[in-house]
């Protein structure tokens, strides 16, 4: 874990971990993610974490206002996961890989030919009747959450709020993997407590006796205030000394 940058003359040329090691550098790349002075918030609950309950970066968050930085607090959040054995698929539509894939990178040449399909179902009245219940009970509306989100991607609570005249929203049904049962239920991402989180799934077609394996939550973060970087992402500040945040 680092905790803090070498910074001489200006210039950052390593960085000290927790346990007191040095490692100096020809220059230093700042990715933190959503760990620096990371927080969760899951209903009424809010604790200082990482995502997926992993380690916080705290004292780097310090250490970059101690060096001047402004630092601003965005938020971002995660749906719930389900158990696969638990879905019943019957009800849901089935969602196939494309015919030809495309790669991200064109440094892919090969593709695993035996997609995994998603599978799509949908919220309806009952579902945004639940959350219109329980908002009182969200983060987000109640001010526990003040970070703005750096990329539009809304929670079912906001879509439900926002977009009050729509019947339903998609729900894609993705697998995580091929070695665990865990399904991301992409298009429910929510910050609403856990009991809550149970009650909507069972409102949806197909997730009516859906195991929750992982809630879903919002997490706070400290991100770098972009004007203090060069389209480089250099910093103004510290030369040397480049910051990436994720989207
Ligand atoms: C709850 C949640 C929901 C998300 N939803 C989406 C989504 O729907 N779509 C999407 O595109 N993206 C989503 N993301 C964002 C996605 O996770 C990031 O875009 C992507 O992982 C960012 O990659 P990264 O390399 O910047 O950071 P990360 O993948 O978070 O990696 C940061 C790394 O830095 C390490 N680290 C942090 N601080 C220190 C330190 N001080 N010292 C040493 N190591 C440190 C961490 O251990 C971690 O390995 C979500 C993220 C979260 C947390």
């Amino acid at each position: 874990m680092v905790e803090q940058l070498v910074v001489e003359d200006g210039e950052c040329k390593g960085v000290i971990t927790q346990t007191g090691a040095r490692y100096m550098a020809k220059s230093v790349v700042i990715t933190t993610g959503t760990f620096l002075r990371g927080e969760i918030i899951l209903g009424e609950l809010k604790y200082s974490s990482g995502p997926n309950n992993q380690q916080p970066s705290i004292k780097l968050s310090e250490h970059l206002e101690e060096l001047g930085f402004d630092l601003v607090r965005f938020k971002t959040g995660t749906p719930p996961r389900v158990d696969s054995g638990s879905i019943d698929y019957s009800k849901t539509e089935i969602q196939p890989g494309d015919d030809i894939p495309r790669a991200f990178s064109y440094e892919t040449t090969k593709f695993i030919t035996d997609q995994l399909p998603c599978w799509l179902t949908h919220t309806n009245a009952h579902t945004h009747q639940l959350i219109d219940d329980n908002l009182h009970r969200s983060p987000m509306y109640s001010g526990m959450i003040k970070g703005t989100g750096p990329r539009y991607c809304p929670s079912i609570e906001d879509k439900v709020v926002r977009f009050n005249d729509k019947p339903r929203h998609q729900i894609f049904l993705e697998p995580e993997g091929r070695n665990t049962r865990e399904v991301y239920v992409q298009g429910l991402s929510t910050s609403l407590p856990e009991d809550v989180q149970r009650k909507i799934l069972a409102t949806i077609p197909g997730l009516e006796k859906a195991q929750l394996m992982r809630a879903g939550y919002a997490i706070e973060y400290d991100a770098i205030v972009p004007t203090q970087l060069w389209p480089t992402l250099e910093t103004k500040k510290v030369q040397k000394l480049i910051y990436s945040r994720p989207n």
